[in-house]
């Protein structure tokens, strides 16, 4: 087929074969979202330029590089890159700050960022993400830490490492980015274009760059751990205790950086090896500096982001459950005009029962609408014609065991079909008890 427009270079379709997945995935996010008190928000795709300048930082990679920003008149608007700054700026904008704290709030949301394509990296991704708005508790990281755990075993996924490391703070900052310059600046001959005006603003994020020379440099610089203030250090020493005593496993990692500007203290990833190169499923942090920034007073903050591409491709990875597509009840089979109309309001009183219900809408014989309502799976199949309709009764076929039962067609149909369908079920389940007990 010559289709003459494709899809976007790193975009995705998801078509309703793979559907159930993003189902899965989804439905397991908001349950354990809601398990641990966080309600939804929403916010917009595209928010002004100058929001994620401020938050997510001029020199970051996702800044100078990875934005979708247009011009709309006057104003600049870029594609959200990532679920914080929205998020912040709308707990902000809609007074949130002024309610009770923690404020605890989580979304599903597309991301766009301009990176080149590959395994587990797109254009158009997706994030699950939460955030956790006023407390400064050690606690608090834990907790988040938790739901991300949990969400990621809910899910069935096993093998995954979580790194955590402390980036500091502010004042903790200032000595370590001395130490970085002189690293850096001994090795400046071998720095990309972007990290040479990176080690003047922010040499902390060169230890972010993708070049494989710099980050190769990168590999003997300087750890923030050595830098770490008294506050940071004690911060990051009660937040392991948390963990070893919710059993939560973890390894420190002093090199996780992560590749937005608004962190501190706290900063984490969970990490598989299982799908590639691209393996960091779920990445997060703290950024008490964050409302600041954006015109609030101080109000420490933390959350995570797991990208639901790489969930869906490590639970496929290792053969996870997904949810079972939703399967038709009944299939009508309608013989002749007279008796389209009839499955139409057969139907109709199904739906009304809560079942799925679908009837012929192709003129096919006989022959093919069986073969139809096979393939989509159908428990059920009524045949309608004119014989039926005048007796006002018709056979209702098991399409699993093959076996028959006579059903009215009168104003009980629904209940009457209810009462088969249940029974079906019923003696499945019944089936499988035996079966396992007799396999114990
Ligand atoms: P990476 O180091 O893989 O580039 P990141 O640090 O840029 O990730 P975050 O900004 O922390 O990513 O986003 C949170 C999560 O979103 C990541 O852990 C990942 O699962 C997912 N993610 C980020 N960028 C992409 C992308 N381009 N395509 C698919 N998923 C992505
Ligand atoms: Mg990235």
């Amino acid at each position: 087929m010559a289709l003459i427009v494709q899809r976007p270079l790193g975009t995705a379709d998801v078509t309703p074969s793979e559907i159930n997945k993003w189902y899965t995935v989804e439905q397991v996010a908001q349950d354990t979202a809601s398990s641990f008190g966080f309600k939804e928000i929403r916010f917009p795709t595209f928010e002004s330029t100058d929001l994620f300048l401020r938050s997510v930082g001029e020199t970051t990679d996702v800044v100078q590089k990875e934005m979708y920003s247009v011009m709309a008149k006057e104003s600049k608007f870029t594609l959200k890159p990532e679920g914080t700054a929205g998020t912040i700026r709308a707990v902000m904008q809609n007074g949130m700050l002024n309610d009770a704290l923690p404020q605890k709030v989580f979304y599903i949301t597309p991301c766009f960022r301009h990176e080149k394509p590959e395994a587990g990296r797109l254009r158009e991704f997706h994030q699950f993400g939460a955030e956790m708005i006023g407390s400064a508790s050690p606690a608090a990281d834990a907790e988040m830490i938790s739901m991300a755990d949990s969400l990621l075993k809910s899910l069935g996924l096993k093998n995954i490492e979580l790194n955590i490391n402390s980036i500091g703070c502010p004042s903790c900052r200032a000595g370590y980015h001395k130490a970085l310059r002189d690293y850096f600046e001994e090795k400046k001959s071998d720095l990309c274009d972007t990290c040479l005006g990176r080690l003047e603003k922010n040499p902390m994020r060169i230890l972010d760059c993708k070049s494989p020379v710099c980050s190769e440099i990168a590999k003997e610089a300087p750890v923030i751990s050595d830098y770490l203030c008294e506050e940071c250090s004690n911060h990051f020493t009660q937040l392991k205790e948390f963990l070893d005593s919710m059993n939560i496993s973890y390894k420190v990692n002093p090199k996780i950086v992560r590749g937005l500007d608004y962190y501190t203290k706290t900063v984490f990833e969970f990490i598989t090896t299982d799908i590639g190169s691209q393996g960091t499923v779920c990445g997060g942090g703290r950024y008490d500096g964050l409302i600041e920034e954006l015109g609030g007073s101080y109000t420490p903050a933390l959350g995570f982001a797991a990208g639901i591409e790489r969930l869906i491709m490590t639970m496929e990875k290792q053969n996870c459950d997904f949810m079972e597509p939703n399967k038709t009840d009944i299939y009508i089979v309608p013989m002749g005009q007279r008796a389209i109309v009839n499955s139409a309001v057969l139907a109709g009183r199904l739906r009304e029962e809560g079942y799925t219900a679908e009837y012929d809408l192709m003129n096919r014989s006989l022959k093919a609408q069986m073969k139809y309502a096979n393939k989509i799976g159908a428990a059920f199949v009524l045949v309608l014609g004119d014989n039926e309709i005048e007796s006002k009764t018709a056979k209702l076929k098991n399409m699993e065991t093959g076996s028959e039962t006579e059903i009215k067609l009168d104003d009980s149909f629904a209940e009457n079909f209810g009462t088969v369908f249940m029974a079906s079920i019923f003696e499945k389940d019944e089936a499988n008890d035996i079966f396992s007990d007799l396999t114990k």
